[in-house]
């Protein structure tokens, strides 16, 4: 690797350097690399990113197509007809395979382009310091003396020297094969330790599982450990399904039925009919061409593609196929509140203190405003203060104004308290430059608060938490009043509190104290009992107008919605109510759920739509018992906890935005905007798609009965073929790939998100199906045989007979696509019959075909064909219609008894 600058290579014993020294040597500092310097890394290291896996070449991935045993019985019957000299019919059968094979070549280069740029959506990103200042970078712009920060969830994005660590713990199985998380610290380590005990150093591509720190990036791209065995984890992901695995299995299957088939049909024709073998050969040929659906495995496929891509456009990115499927039979949805339901655009509208409330006017994060006394006059005015500046330290957040805009860099929650802090008249900058922090307990879903240490220039030293207000209070013993520290009056916080949740704001407590002049760490004996509590605030977050609709949407879809939370049991009834929960009224908490033994809390699951002040762990027993009951259970995330329930959640779904990259890799589903409107979108295209595939399947399979009976019947009957070997042969490659292809693309259905979710568990070959591919063959057969028996009794030449019928059989088939393409409701409305391009397009191709090869001279040689009369022509396409006024009827009949079953 030589874009490793020289004085990289030189060292390269990062775990026996101490952080100072490595920080030296790579000539860049603990407040991060000023941006230029970064850029100009950059071109000279090349991106932090592993290089690509080797792609097959186009030539191979061009064959592949062939390898499908039912392209093998093409071919073989291609090589068998040209044997028998039968040029033409050799052609057409080369002509589908070839056709099939490109068509299956482009859609799978576009697939796999598709799936590569949803790869990219998905790159990992890094919180880097540059010019001493946190921002969120993409990962692959790292180069080595980047500062890098990491906390729980995270995965490492580059090599790093670890510079500051607190309970940093990473899980480096990748690298070493040690399952449990390592410890990390910071000293450094023997020069020939083996890379699991080199602790000072944390691996990129490996896993932060609890903690926080900071490190020095001191390798990049294929400079990192990981990168020196990247040939090992080349990753294959196929575009398959289990619904596409299933079809695969059975066209399998199908293929040796039809062989099988062939064969005895080959033998009855020959000895009994008593037909010239070559006649019956030709005969079965045609009828095993036809029957078999070669074009179906590639237009699932693309089916599937163009699904993830309708996904992408409306912020799902997918990111296991399989997972569309099960999206369409979702049942129900567990979202968090925070973000997911509300926007996260957070205002503080309420403060309490011990003997005053105030109202907090003023829009957005300007940190301008007024604090307005509740029954008015002046409040105390010391017990204020303390208050917002607790606001302003306690706080992780900063604020900016771009173009008279004020904007947050963090959490919504810590800038909403900053541009309170400054509504309280706390100066936010001079605020942290006299109090820098020295120490904090970082916040934790699990322990619900969070403390920091600070330092004024005179020695003093205090510490001040903030957190869930039921937690703040069991670490204090006395309050803030009016005249000073008094004794703790829980009671009438704990009102307080409710009657905030109650309007729907999230509540937050705020406690200090002040610690032995000298300290410089925090630990939870320090805050846990001895604060001083200073009073609460409320922040308003509304819901998502949308999210609104979503949830709406989903309950007219039968989904029932339940929504996760880690606030208040007030808040998130409020919420709840106001975003349009079934029942936002009664609330589980954590602690109600820990009391629930499995079988109570199967029965309360169900009932119950609200569950606050639940830890992470609990989402696995909610999901589990859903599961329990039958459900097909989406189940939103983001934090490196919610982990074990993505997985277990039949769809994972991860937040894109503030999702850690634990919770991502966990997940089925990246919601790019951490919207819930996102997830009733993506269960609706995962419902379209299934529909779509059905529909495929639904047209194809009938279709090709059909077809193949057609010959069956007049070889078992002894009579004349109403259409010829090289005729079927011809339908079969006119229509296979155009009409077949166009169902990929059918628009979601009207009335998609007004049905209950489909059951997991319904078989892809349904009695419903059956019944179908049964009465279309049937009345194909009818059609064709009519005409043709019609014609030749009005005295008209056997060639237009067969001229009329396979025009029959193609018009059937494009009035077949208008019925399948709505499967749950009538196909005669006018949205229906409009069709769409792809639709028109695909019938418009076929149409020029039918007309050539009926109307064009070497075309009629050819195939055997004559001209048609328009008369007969009309018949032809009134058949066709025949065909949908009973198909409809049919379906009509099966909606109406389906709805009398629910
Ligand atoms: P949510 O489900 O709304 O995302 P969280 O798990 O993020 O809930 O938060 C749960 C509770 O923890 C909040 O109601 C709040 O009381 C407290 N909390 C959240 N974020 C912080 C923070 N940064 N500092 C202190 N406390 C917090
Ligand atoms: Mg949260």
């Amino acid at each position: 690797m030589d874009r490793v600058s020289p004085n990289l290579r030189g060292m390269g014993q990062w775990h026996a350097t101490s952080g100072p020294d490595a920080t030296q040597a790579l000539d860049a500092s603990p407040d991060g690399l000023a941006a230029p310097e970064a850029a100009r890394r950059l071109r000279e290291h090349g991106p932090n990113r592993l290089p690509e896996p080797a792609r097959t070449h186009p030539l191979l991935r061009l064959l592949r197509q062939f390898n499908n045993i039912l392209i093998y019985v093409l071919l073989g019957a291609a090589a068998v007809t040209a044997a028998l000299g039968h040029g033409v019919d050799t052609a057409v059968i080369v002509a589908v395979v070839l056709a099939n094979a490109i068509i299956g070549y482009v859609q799978e280069g576009k697939a796999e382009r598709a799936m590569e740029a949803l790869r990219g959506l998905l790159a990992p990103r890094a919180a880097v310091l540059r010019d001493g200042r946190r921002l969120g970078v993409d990962a692959g712009t790292l180069v080595p003396g980047d500062v890098v920060l990491l906390e729980a969830g995270d995965r490492v994005p580059a090599d790093l020297r670890l510079l500051q660590v607190r309970g940093l713990q990473v899980q480096e199985a990748l690298l070493t094969g040690e399952s449990l998380p390592v410890d990390k610290q910071l000293d450094a380590v023997a020069a020939d330790a083996p890379l699991g005990d080199r602790s000072c150093l944390a691996f990129s591509g490996t896993l932060v599982t609890a903690g926080q720190g900071r490190g020095l990036v001191v390798g990049t791209g294929a400079d990192t450990e990981i990168g020196r065995i990247s040939g090992l984890l080349t990753r294959v992901e196929t575009l398959e399904t289990p619904l596409v695995r299933q079809m695969d299995a059975f066209a399998r299957g199908l293929s040796f039925v039809i062989l099988a088939a062939s064969a005895l049909l080959l033998a009855a024709g020959h000895f009994i009919g008593d037909r010239p073998f070559d006649e019956v050969f030709m005969a079965v040929v045609g009828l095993a061409v036809s029957a078999i659906p070669e074009g179906l495995p590639a237009v699932l496929t693309i089916t599937l593609a163009v699904g993830v891509q309708a996904m992408a456009r409306r912020n799902a990115i997918v990111r296991r196929l399989p997972a569309i499927e099960t999206l369409g039979a979702v049942s129900v949805i567990c979202t968090d509140k925070t973000g997911t339901l509300t926007r996260n655009e957070m205002v503080v509208a309420t403060v309490a203190l011990a003997g005053a409330s105030y109202r907090v006017e003023g829009e957005g994060y300007a940190p301008l405003g007024l604090l307005v006394r509740e029954g008015g006059g002046e409040g105390p005015a010391a017990a204020l203060a303390d208050l917002a500046m607790a606001a302003a330290l306690c706080n992780d957040a900063a604020l900016h104004s771009r173009n008279g805009e004020w904007q947050v860099e963090g959490d919504p929650m810590e800038g909403a308290l900053l541009a309170f802090a400054g509504k309280a008249g706390i100066d936010l900058q001079q605020v942290g430059a006299d109090w820098p922090r020295v120490d904090a307990i970082p916040f934790d879903a699990r322990h619900r608060f969070m403390a920091s240490l600070h330092h004024d220039h005179d020695g003093h030293v205090v510490a001040v938490a903030k957190g869930a207000p039921e937690r703040m209070l069991s670490m204090c013993a006395c309050q803030r009043g009016e005249a000073g520290d008094e004794s703790l009056d829980a009671v009438a916080w704990r009102e307080a509190a409710e009657a905030i949740a109650a309007r729907g704001q999230r509540v937050l407590a705020f406690a200090t104290r002040d610690m032995p002049p000298g300290s410089t760490s925090l630990d939870f004996a320090d805050v846990e009992g001895p604060l001083v509590f200073l009073g609460l605030v409320g922040l308003i977050d509304p819901p998502r107008p949308e999210a609104v609709a979503a949830v709406a949407e989903c309950r007219r879809a039968g989904i029932r919605v339940k929504m996760i939370t880690g606030d208040h049991a007030g808040t998130a009834a409020a919420i709840g109510a106001q975003v349009g929960l079934e029942a936002p009224d009664a609330v589980l908490t954590g602690a109600d759920l820990d009391e629930l033994d499995d079988e109570a809390l199967r029965a309360a699951v169900e009932r119950t739509d609200v569950f606050a002040r639940t830890s992470p762990e609990h989402k696995l027993r909610l999901v589990m018992a859903l599961q329990s009951l039958g459900r097909v259970v989406a189940m939103t995330g983001d934090g490196v906890n919610d982990a074990p329930a993505l997985k277990r959640a039949d769809a994972g779904i991860a937040m894109g935005r503030k999702g850690s990259e634990a919770a991502k890799e966990a997940s089925e589903l990246v919601l790019a905007d951490d919207n819930f409107a996102s997830i009733a979108a993506a269960v609706r295209e995962g419902r379209t798609v299934y529909d779509n595939l059905r529909k495929v399947i639904r047209w194809t399979l009938p279709t090709n009965a059909g077809e193949a009976g057609t010959i069956i019947v007049a070889l078992l009957a002894g009579l004349a073929l109403p259409v010829t070997p090289v005729q079927i042969l011809w339908v079969n490659l006119a229509t296979a790939v155009t009409l077949g292809l166009a169902l990929a693309f059918e628009p979601t259905e009207p009335n998609t998100m007004r049905r209950p979710p489909r059951r997991p568990d319904e078989p892809l070959l349904d009695r419903s199906l059956a019944w179908h591919i049964a009465l279309v063959a049937s009345l194909f057969m009818l059609a064709v045989f009519g005409i043709f028996e019609w014609t030749l009794a009005r005295g008209h030449s056997i060639e237009l007979a067969r001229t009329l019928a396979v025009n029959t059989l193609v018009v059937l088939e494009i009035f077949h696509l208008f019925h399948v393409r709505n499967l749950h409701g009538t196909s005669f409305n006018l949205q229906a019959i409009k069709g769409t391009p792809v639709i028109w397009l695909t019938i418009t191709l076929v149409t020029v075909a039918q007309f050539a090869i009926t109307y064009v001279p070497v075309l009629q040689q050819v195939f055997g064909t004559t001209a048609v009369p328009l008369a007969d022509g009309l018949v032809v396409v009134a058949l066709g219609v025949v065909l949908l006024v009973v198909l409809e009827a049919d379906k009509a009949l099966r909606i109406r008894r389906q709805q009398g079953k629910h």
